[in-house]
């Protein structure tokens, strides 16, 4: 059997820094754990717009659409700024995702113990906490017809319509539920159930494929509003959380704040199952190209590190070796090796970019020690 297929798309600002220290990761896992994958590596973006006039060529989709997963850094930049909408480097990111259909988006909400104390909430309410957030990320409020600025008479009018079909319910609720089977094997659904139609069925919906398909998970309901207040409250009741497309954006975000720096938080967007079996999937960190340290190897590649994880994961099943990169970073914080963006007192001399890369590898290495 062939190695598994792994295609990287650096991006722009500082996504091919924190990818290069992926890339050692990729190769201590072939050369120390027997875990090979054919890697290619490609553009997008801003630097495939400066080469190609595009910021996804179709060549690089094609390829997207064939290998086991892509792992991308980040796109953009205020050079790219006053380019047409048509070539901006976000296109080729939405493109990616469009049309590998990526409908479930996994946003984990982990909070490292070296790092409770950067929350905005209490040490209590978030040590040890570990949460996943499932995003319908193709449909909705976002996709969905009539749309646009119309006039009524003296005055403009906005207009979009949520939209959910069942069958686009019903995946994003599979997704949710396998996952599940994976944790601690429970799901909250949320929705406006009270005030919306589209909530009403994708509540239904989730309720017949829970039933149907997957009873032996433990399911409840809540309204995304008091979705929101429970999550501030006391996030660690939760273990997988669905929701659609717009409370996703949302809570999504409000979980990953509980857990303090962008520069930490992982991705996944995965489609439906390839032939092989393995979802489309497309694992990036949530931060942007961070234009403003670009360049000065201060980012923290820790995010797109742990995205890799979830790839080991979530597209290679291997869930214990997912695990033992993730202890390894979490090592490296307790040693107290902090990129800039966590470090709380000034004076103290942050890790660079590779020197936090080099202390994972360290870790990596300490663990098959111990
Ligand atoms: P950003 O995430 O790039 O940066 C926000 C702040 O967080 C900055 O101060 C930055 O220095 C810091 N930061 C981000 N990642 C970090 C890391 N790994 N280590 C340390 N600090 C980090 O968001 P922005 O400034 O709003 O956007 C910058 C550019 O990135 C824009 O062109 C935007 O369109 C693009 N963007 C791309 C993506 C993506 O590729 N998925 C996501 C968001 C923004």
């Amino acid at each position: 059997m062939s190695n598994p297929s792994l295609l990287i798309l650096p991006g722009d600002g500082i996504g091919p820094e924190v990818m290069a220290e992926v890339r050692k990761i990729i190769d201590w896992f072939g050369t120390r754990r027997g875990l090979a994958f054919e890697v290619s590596e490609d553009l997008v973006g801003g630097c495939a717009y400066d080469k190609h006039g595009t910021p996804l060529t179709d060549a690089t989709m094609a390829k997207a659409q064939e290998v086991d997963a892509v792992l991308l850094g980040a796109v953009g930049g205020p050079k790219y700024d006053s380019l047409d909408f048509s070539v901006k480097p976000e296109r080729g990111l939405l493109r990616l995702r469009k049309e590998m259909d990526l409908y479930a988006n996994l946003r984990p909400a982990q909070c490292f113990d070296a790092l409770a104390d950067f929350s905005s909430l209490k040490h209590d309410v978030v040590a040890g906490l570990d949460i996943m957030i499932i995003r319908e990320l193709t449909s909705g409020v976002y996709f969905g017809e009539p749309r646009g600025i119309i006039k009524e008479g003296n005055e403009r009018v906005g207009i979009n319509t949520q939209r959910y079909t069942e069958s686009e319910i019903a995946r994003v609720a599979r997704s949710a539920f396998e996952l599940a089977r994976k944790r601690d094997n429970r799901v909250c659904s949320m929705e406006k159930a009270n005030v919306m139609e589209s909530g009403v069925l994708w509540r239904d919906v989730v309720q017949e494929v829970h039933d149907a398909e997957y009873p032996d998970v433990e399911l409840s309901h809540m309204y995304a509003d008091a979705g929101a207040m429970q999550l501030t409250r006391w996030p660690k009741q939760f273990d997988v959380i669905v929701t659609d497309n717009l409370f996703g954006d949302l809570l999504s975000d409000l979980a990953a704040m509980l857990t303090g720096s962008l520069g930490m938080l992982p991705s996944a967007s995965l489609g439906a199952p390839m032939a092989n079996g393995r979802p489309k999937a497309l694992y990036e960190p949530v931060h942007g190209s961070a234009p403003d340290i670009a360049g000065q190897g201060k980012a923290n590649p820790c995010a797109c590190i742990l995205s890799f994880a979830m790839a080991l994961r979530y597209s290679f099943d291997q869930g214990d070796e997912a695990t033992r990169l993730e202890q390894a970073v979490q090592q490296v914080l307790a040693d107290g090796v902090r990129t800039a963006d966590l470090m709380q007192s000034a004076g103290a001399t942050p890790a660079t970019t590779s020197q936090m890369g080099d202390a994972v590898i360290a870790a990596l290495d300490a663990g098959l020690q111990a």
